[in-house]
């Protein structure tokens, strides 16, 4: 069983996608965090993240590794942890530039689907019912309005639960901030040629700007079991 969650940035997929594999046993795949860890590894050595030669080449040198941990992926790189290093800001302004290189692409969809052989998964991403798993069985496209989204990002980032309190309240200006960086980076996501951010044909859309995550997931969990029957 793959079920594949693909949708714009800060949508709640990381969220949902991991209460769903504890839910169903389902192992989670952030592939994100993949990408995330591509462009953490460039900045750190320096390389320009428009230089497309220069990180397909560090994108194949490098081994990403991603083990689950009580909060999401433990990411580590060549032998090291970079879970946080991959979280910044700096990472948020440079991951799009990296992700829209073909190359880099085609190496980290091999790496998802290697370490998804044989397993029952639910991958999160931009291109998982399109392009990585077209033959997923469940395939939702989870969207939210991006004030909704930018808002229990700023939450997250002071250690907030925007799960358990769909009301919690978030810095103002540090939303509007957010929200601008969103904006940028779906824009970017979504227009690059190589497999943009788009709903596949057959994906179930689910907004969950006023649901909670275990609204979200109930959809979910519907579309599964209607899957296996
Ligand atoms: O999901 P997350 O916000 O961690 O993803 C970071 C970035 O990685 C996205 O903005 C996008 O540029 C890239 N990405 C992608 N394809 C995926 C997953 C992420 O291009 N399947």
């Amino acid at each position: 069983m793959i079920v594949a969650i693909d949708g714009p940035a800060g949508s709640g997929k990381s969220t949902v996608a991991r209460a769903m594999a504890s839910r169903e046993g389902l192992t989670y795949l952030d592939t994100g965090a993949m990408y995330r860890a591509v462009t953490d590894a460039a900045l750190i050595r320096g390389i320009d993240v428009t230089n497309s030669a220069a990180v397909s080449d560090l994108a194949n040198r490098i081994e990403i590794s991603l083990e689950n941990g009580p909060e999401g992926p433990i990411v580590i790189v060549d032998g090291a942890d970079r879970t946080k290093a991959i979280r910044t800001p700096e990472v948020d302004e440079n991951v799009s530039a990296v992700a829209a290189i073909p190359e880099v692409r085609s190496a980290m969809v091999e790496l998802q689907r290697a370490s998804s052989k044989n397993a029952d998964v639910v991958a999160e991403g931009r291109d998982i019912g399109t392009v990585v798993f077209p033959e997923a069985e469940v395939k939702i496209y989870l969207t939210a309005d991006p004030s909704a989204r930018a808002r229990r990002r700023a939450v997250q980032r002071h250690g907030g639960d925007t799960a358990k309190d769909l009301s919690a309240v978030a810095d103002s200006a540090e939303a509007a901030a957010i929200e601008a960086e969103l904006i940028a980076r779906d824009k970017a996501d979504s227009t690059r040629k190589t497999a943009p951010l788009k709903p596949a044909e057959d994906a179930v859309h689910i907004d969950s700007t006023g649901l909670t995550v275990d609204e979200v997931c109930d959809q979910i969990s519907a579309l599964i079991s209607k899957a296996r029957a």
